[in-house]
Order: structure tokens, then sequence, then C-alpha cells
């Protein structure tokens, strides 16, 4: 598990119109919420130190702040050397620019114009960790402050793709009708301004908002109907994180359940109460195939809160023994959620028989908001693995290539975060397969024959103990590459691969 970064944002306010703050578009091409709103902001950099009036992590961050918010938007919080605000000017621009390309730094430019930050100016108003959803995670401390007057924001397409004004209420409802995605701390954040005036934000102590403390994410939400639980699970060699999910809103059902210890169990646990306790009902577990990340604690939530649980013929047979199946879902099954009062339209789930990973695996697609909960179809943050007998490299890509038909757009990934581009995730997905298959010809070409010796070839440099798991990767690509008669299998009595003739 990663230790967050140190990180800084900045909820900007319009000066003339209380309480419109500033959202950013992140770029697709991003790996951590690419395609999410956000406020601007972003990774502390070692040099933000020097600047900073001390070596308090809150006064580095507040250089981060004002840096960052002047690379990404333009809008400077700085003060000239007779104590004025800077003014939006063509030589601002080009400092910007400069600044963006690195053809400068911000410590020169501070310099250079005798200019200084506007401290007094900054509120700080707690800081977020990312939760372990993320393998790239952030200690992100925010910021209050009114743009200068006679500034304006302005987004360079790169790193974002546009900005946005509005009060928190007409944000939140664009989010609540599923219209845009934002990133669960900056939601957080939106429901606590929408419930105190504007003009207490900086007063506060009233309203609880400017503090330097934690502030911790109640329910972390990706959509009004999309909670995420993160947890520990059995990894192939060490344990690694899952998302389970807990979907839907007045009725709800959780996907793979597969926590390994009690702190896991105790979350997921939480979670369920908490929803109940707000009078929504817990309707039954969903699992997307029978591996034990996905499915080691299902048996345990289902005997606690009697709930049937929902799983593919195959996959009931898998777990045969160890966990009840209640109801079977074939390709096309379809799972009501209920109504939606925020949309006026009903969600709906329809479960996708998606072998290759395992014989029984499913995905579960929501049409409307064309969200997909991709199972071990695809992972953000990992390759996943297919590993023959149970998994088939053909039928594999035949179930992703099928799924891209759909053009998803929020991909929930059980390992990694969640992408707004799930297309593209899955896209990716058969480029990086295509790849390997390529090298694994190039590698057969060069008289490497044995798994062994293919698997040392093909994944050059991967650590030990991952060597094994990269064998079954390459035992799935060369049956693939024998049924369609490229390789022949070895003969009897032998271990050797070969081109056919
Ligand atoms: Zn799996």
């Amino acid at each position: 598990m990663s230790n967050p970064l140190p990180a800084a944002s900045i909820i900007l306010e319009d000066r003339y119109s209380v309480g419109s703050i500033f959202l950013v578009k992140r770029a697709k091409g991003l790996k951590f919420l690419g395609g999410f709103h956000a406020f601007p902001g972003g990774k502390v950099d070692p040099p933000d130190g020097g600047i900073a009036n001390s070596q308090d992590p809150w006064d580095i961050a507040l250089v981060a702040a004002v840096r960052e918010l002047f690379e990404e938007t333009g809008v400077l919080l700085c003060h000239d050397g007779l104590n004025h605000s800077i003014k939006s000017t063509p030589m601002l621009s080009q400092i910007r620019c400069d600044l963006v390309e690195k053809r400068t730094d911000f410590a020169t430019v501070l310099r250079d114009n005798k200019w200084s930050l506007s401290h007094s100016d900054l509120y700080p108003l707690g800081y977020f960790e990312t939760p372990h959803f993320s393998p790239i995670r952030f200690k992100t401390r925010f910021f209050l402050a009114k743009i200068p007057s006679g500034q304006t924001p302005e987004i360079f397409e790169g790193e974002l793709e546009n900005g946005v004004w509005g009060n928190a209420s007409d944000h939140l409802k664009r989010w609540y009708s599923d219209e845009t995605l934002i990133s669960p701390p900056v939601l957080e954040l939106l429901e606590k301004f929408k419930k105190s005036n504007p003009l207490d934000w900086r007063l506060s102590s009233a309203s609880g908002l400017v503090s330097t403390d934690e502030f911790h994410l109640e329910r972390v939400r990706f959509a009004s109907w999309i909670q995420v639980v993160s947890v520990a699970c059995p990894g192939p060699s060490v344990p690694q994180i899952g998302n389970v999910f807990l979907v839907g809103l007045s009725k709800f059902y959780l996907i793979d359940p597969g926590a390994l210890d009690d702190q896991g169990l105790l979350a997921i646990q939480t979670a369920i109460q908490s929803r109940v306790n707000s009078g929504d009902v817990f309707h039954g577990i969903l699992l997307t195939h029978h591996h034990p990340d996905h499915s080691n604690s299902a048996k345990h939530f289902a005997d606690l809160w009697n709930v049937p649980v929902y799983a593919h013929p195959a996959t009931a047979e898998k777990l045969s023994g160890k966990v009840q199946i209640n109801h079977l879902l074939d390709d096309c099954s379809q799972i009501p959620l209920g109504f939606n009062p925020f949309t006026g339209s009903n969600l709906v789930l329809t479960a996708y028989h998606t072998p290759g990973h395992a014989p029984g695996h499913l995905v579960f697609f929501e049409a409307r908001t064309k969200t997909l909960f991709a199972g071990d179809l695809v992972s953000t943050s990992t390759t996943i693995l297919v590993s023959p007998p149970d998994g088939h490299l053909k039928t594999y890509i035949d179930s992703i290539n099928r799924m891209a038909g759909f053009s998803p757009e929020l991909l929930m990934s059980f390992h990694g975060c969640p992408s707004a581009f799930g297309k593209s995730v899955l896209q990716n997905a058969i480029y990086h397969r295509e790849k390997r298959e390529s090298a694994l010809l190039a590698a057969l070409a060069n008289n490497f024959e044995t798994l062994e010796t293919l698997a040392q070839e093909v994944y050059r440099g991967l650590p030990d103990p991952l060597m094994k798991l990269a064998q079954k990767q390459i035992l799935a690509g060369l049956i693939k590459l024998v049924e369609e008669g490229i390789v022949s299998a070895p003969t009897p009595g032998s271990e050797e691969w070969k081109l056919a003739k």
C-alpha cells in the first residue's frame, strides 16, 4: 500500500457572485480520476518548500496551491511590491506559459517581479487522504480563496479540459442527475458548502469549515448510486486492495465482497449498516466470479443479513460447498435497482456473461448511464491473469471486445481507480494483449521454447515470485496460437513449443 503524496487544492470563489465556485474537468489522459471534476490543484513540488514561510506542511501546501492555481487557470493569488493584487495582462499570460513549459520556475517568477503570496487571502479548509481504492494516493490540503479583481480563469487544454463556475447546488444537481463526475472529496466539500451560507465559509468556527483537520469521507461515492468500500482481499502472492461496490439507492446490492480480514469485514458491515440506518434496503450480493478476492466474504454477509447471493451457474458450481448461490444469473439477466428520484428514471443492471478470466465471469452494466462494473474483465491498475484451464485467452479477448461494443463511459474497476473512459480502458487491454502476443511470437522465432524461458524472455525483469504467474499468461497465449494453427504444442514427453511449419 502506497503512502499518500502531499498535494494542495484551491476552492476559488467568485468575487461578484456570492457562493459561486470554480470546478475544473480533469483531462482524459490522467491516470488519477481523468474526466472527473475537481478543484484546481496538484502535487506539492519539492521547490515549493523553498518558497514557503516555514516547513510546516500547511505553509508548503499553500505555495503549491497558489502555483498550481496559476499554472492551471492563470489566476495568481499574489501581491506586488505595493501590496496591490495582480491583474490579468498579456505579460502575466506569458509568465504562466513560461512556467507551464518549464522555461522558468515559480521562485524565479516571484523574485523577478517582486511578488509575494497573498497568505491572508487563503483560508485552510482541512485535508483529505485518498482512500485505498487508488494505487496513487494523495494527502490533499484544501484552501478557500476569492478570485482577485481583474483576473479571470482561463484553461489551457492539457491536464485539464475546461472549467465551470456554479454554486454548490448547481454542481451537485448535475452530479445527482448523472451528468458529471466529481471526485469524492470535492463532492463532500460541495455538500458541506450547500448546507452553509457561503459568507460563513471563512468565518467558520460555527460552520466548522475553516480547519486544518482531516476530513473524513463518510461515503466514497462515484455517482449518487455508487458507493465504494476498498478492502484488503486475497491476492496471488500478497494481499491486494479490492473495491467492493454498494450499488443502488433506496434498494441496494453489494458487488464482490472479497474481504480478507476483520478490518475489511468491519468496513463493509459499517457501510451496509449506515445505509440501512438511513432507510435503504439491502437486497442481495452479486458476484462477478468465484475467485476469493471477489467472493471471500459473500457467505459472511449473506448469513449476517439474510440476503440472497446472485451469480452465474459456472460460478455456483465453482463455489459449491463454500457459498450458497440462491439466484442464477445468465447472459442478459436484469437486476432492477429501482427508481432514481434524481433523474426520474429506473436504474437497471444487466449481467453479461464475459468468460475468459473465469468460466462464470459476469460484468454488470447500467445502460442508461453507460456504467460498467468490470469485475476482473479489465483493471485500471494491474494486468488481469488469464490462467488455463479456467482462463482462455481467445474467449477473454472476445469478452472484452463485446463489452467495448457497448461503449461504456464510467468503468468501475475492482482493482484500481474508476475511469470515466471505460471504452478506452477496454481497448487498451486488447492492445496490451496484442503487444504481448507479438513479443511471444518474436521469442518463439528466436528459439525460446519452454514456458520458463519464454516467460523470462517476454516478461524480462519481472520479479521472481511473479514469474510463475507470467508462465501461466504465456501458456494462455500459446494455447491461443495453437488453436489458430500458428504454434505447435509440445509432443508427448517434450516441453517445447514451436512455430508451426
Ligand atoms: Zn479473478
